[in-house]
Formats: C-alpha cells, structure tokens, sequence
C-alpha cells in the first residue's frame, strides 16, 4: 500500500498594524518549526530591516513586473505600497510537507482562503484599540500622518474578523506563541476550534477604533 506524502498546512496571520505580529512570528519560529513565507513590498526598510529577511524590498517597477509574471500567489496595496507572497516559496514548502505561515493583510488573506480553502486563517488583536495606538507610536517608525491612517485601516480591516478562523489576543507574547502553535497543531490534528468568546470582544474592538476612521481609506 503506498501511504500519500502529507502536505504541510498553510497558516495565514493576519491583524492591526501594530497588534505585534512581527514579534510574534519571530517568537513562534524561534520555539517551533515552521518555514515563514518573506513577501516582497515596496515600502521602504525600517531601521534594523533587511532585505531578504523581513521583506524583499522592491522598487514599483520590479514589483509590478512580478505581478504580470504570475510570481506572486496574492499581492494587494496596503496605505501606499504594494505587499505580495512570492508564489515558489510557498509552493515547493507545502508539497515538500513543510507547515508554512503567511504574515500579510486581509485583502491577502481573503484572496489565499478562495485559492486554499483548507488554511488556517488567524487574526491577532491588541488588548484594546489603546494599546494599538499606544504600540504603533511607541514603535517610533511611522509619522503622525502614517500612524493616523494605519489606525483608520484597522477599523476598516475589523469589518473582515468573522471571516478567520481564530481570533488570538496578544497580551502576553509568550503566552500568545504557545496558543499559537496549539491552534496550528489542532488544525493539523482536524480538532475544531473554540470561538465561544470572540462576539463581545470583537464588537468591543470595533467600538473602540470607530474614533480612529478617517474619510476615503476603503479597502
Ligand atoms: P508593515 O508595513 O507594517 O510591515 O506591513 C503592513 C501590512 O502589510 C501588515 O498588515 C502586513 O501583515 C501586510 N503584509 C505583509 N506582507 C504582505 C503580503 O505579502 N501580502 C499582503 N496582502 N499583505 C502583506
């Protein structure tokens, strides 16, 4: 009897700008093993950013031409600037049976579920929509201007919470890394999830960044 290979399951995290994904994919990887894919984006490095390692860092040009090259598996424009999965990386890591997680927004990951309707979709939230602005100002790498419409996306990108799978909070990091991986470990295993309490908390969110909604930033 030939035993199929098995394929890697395909995790999509998704959340605010400033909500501590970045921290928290670093985190997971460093205690578990899984490939994360390195999306291409034409917004310019942040200090301490390398290229190849947070992002690949392309001019317009270089971007659009991956676009019409089919290089891409989704790409989208986010406040500005074009973000997109390289298509090879994610491919070849899944057939090889790798667990591969994709770190990108909701227009992306809504484009990922229609391609692969068995990911894995999960949204990160800060505490509160305080400590969103108190994270993203205190982080020192946006201006004002950038910082007033990351937070106007994020009450926009609230409206898609229903569509994920999970909804994690990220209070505490370490705590957060292990709920992370036994969410990922559960799917793999085709054990359902718990949702009882994400109603009232994601009302409550979107309560919150309403203050935030500036005119014109539709998704
Ligand atoms: P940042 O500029 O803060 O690094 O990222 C801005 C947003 O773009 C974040 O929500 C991040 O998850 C998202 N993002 C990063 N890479 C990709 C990608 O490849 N595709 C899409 N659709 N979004 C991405």
């Amino acid at each position: 009897m030939t035993e199929e290979k098995k394929k890697g399951i395909l995790t999509v995290v998704s959340g605010f700008s400033g909500a501590g994904k970045g921290t928290l994919m670093k985190a997971l990887l460093a205690d578990y093993d899984y490939d994360l894919s390195v999306s291409a984006t034409t917004r310019a490095p942040r200090a301490r950013e390398v290229d190849g390692r947070e992002y690949f860092f392309l001019t317009r040009d270089a971007f659009e031409s991956m676009i019409n090259n089919g290089e891409f598996i989704e790409w989208a424009e986010f406040v500005g600037n074009y973000y997109g999965t390289p298509r090879a990386y994610v491919e070849e890591k899944l057939a090889a049976g790798r667990d591969v997680l994709l770190e990108i927004e909701v227009q992306g990951a809504m484009n990922i579920k229609k391609q692969f309707p068995d990911a894995l979709l999960v949204f990160v939230t800060p505490p509160s929509a305080e400590e969103l602005k108190r994270r993203l100002v205190n982080r020192g790498t946006e201006t004002e201007e950038v910082i007033a419409k990351r937070l106007s996306r994020a009450c926009e990108e609230a409206a898609w919470i229903e569509q994920y799978d999970i909804l994690l909070v990220n209070d505490d990091l370490e705590e957060c890394v292990r709920t992370l991986d036994t969410i990922i470990h559960d799917a793999i295993a085709g054990i359902p999830y718990e949702v009882s309490e994400n109603q009232a908390m994601i009302a409550e969110i979107r309560s919150q960044l309403e203050k935030y909604r500036l005119g014109g930033n539709e998704l």
